[in-house]
């Protein structure tokens, strides 16, 4: 039976299993190899670093990534994987995919809420659509990046208007060691990236449950977006369950989860599971059948 490495790397992070004959024998992480928000030569470092961790050479690499749209995006990848293990089968898929099969479904929905966010659904014909997953830059709405943004511009906007910043603000401000909201502009162009920010989304839950308003909107609106991107691949598919949720942000904040159910469960959804396994485990369901 041939040695297996599956890989889920998001906007965040790169999680390895190796599997030698069905059976997992090693787990790693490293920083995240996704092409589209990392240098290649970063995303080399760490896939690197990754595969010495799980013991270099496997006969086989599966990929699930974030960042991969097109079919040029994932051949990127595949290069810079070939150079970790030659000679080795790679396949590379949307991190989607994974969500899917690490809950053991082949037909359905999947959800990301991470650094980044996305919607994506295959039917029993194979036909898929997908909804948002653009990146920081053009969308991403609902995301961990996303939630951190609108708490800084809404700090900016309590600030123009010489308000105070209030809960979230305050906490913001404390985040990042700054005294003063227009410190934050420069900081939010300078030196950190999406990763930096994307881990200050629990900041907004946090004051939105010690009630500031602003921070419960953010929390509202980002559950709002996730359902639209629910709703768009569910009317192009005709198809309404499973849908199944992934990514750091909906696997660690309750309080998104119930506000997901709630509200998936009103636009007609009824089977709605939030992922309680990492997604790097749906690469051995994509293996068992079949699907690659
Ligand atoms: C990326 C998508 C990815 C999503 C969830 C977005 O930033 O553009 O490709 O699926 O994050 O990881």
């Amino acid at each position: 039976a041939p040695d297996v490495i599956g890989l889920d790397i998001g906007g965040t992070k790169t999680h390895g299993v190796r599997w030698n004959a069905g059976v997992a024998v090693a787990e790693a992480k490293s920083g995240s190899a996704n092409v589209q928000n990392v240098p290649p030569e970063e995303a080399a470092r760490n896939l690197a670093e990754l595969f010495a961790a799980l013991g270099g050479h496997a006969d086989r690499v599966v990929a699930g990534s974030g960042g991969v749209d097109t079919d040029s995006d994932a051949e990127a990848l595949r290069v810079l994987i070939a150079q970790q293990v030659p000679g080795a089968r790679i396949d590379v898929v949307h991190d989607t995919r994974l969500i899917l099969a690490a809950g053991a479904a082949s037909t359905g929905i999947a959800v990301i809420a991470g650094t980044g966010s996305v919607a994506w659904g295959m039917d029993a014909q194979g036909r898929q659509a997908r909804s948002g997953g653009w990146g920081y830059l053009l969308g991403d709405e609902g995301s961990g990046y996303w939630m951190a943004r609108e708490a800084v511009r809404a700090t900016l906007h309590r600030f123009n208007r010489a308000e105070p910043v209030g809960v979230l603000g305050e906490s913001v401000l404390r985040a990042n060691g700054v005294q003063a909201p227009d410190e934050l502009i420069a900081l939010f162009h300078g030196p950190y990236g999406r990763r930096y920010w994307a881990g200050q989304a629990h900041l907004v839950f946090d004051a939105a449950r010690a009630g500031d308003s602003v921070a419960e909107d953010i929390v509202n609106e980002a559950a709002r977006h996730l359902r639209g991107l629910v709703g768009d691949v569910a009317t192009v598919l005709g198809l309404r369950s499973p849908v199944i949720i992934g990514g750091g942000l909906a696997v660690h904040q309750p309080r998104l989860q119930e506000l997901l159910a709630r509200g998936l469960q009103e636009d007609g959804f009824s089977e709605v599971r939030f992922l309680a396994v990492d997604p790097v485990h749906g690469v051995d369901y994509l293996l068992r059948s079949g699907s690659l």
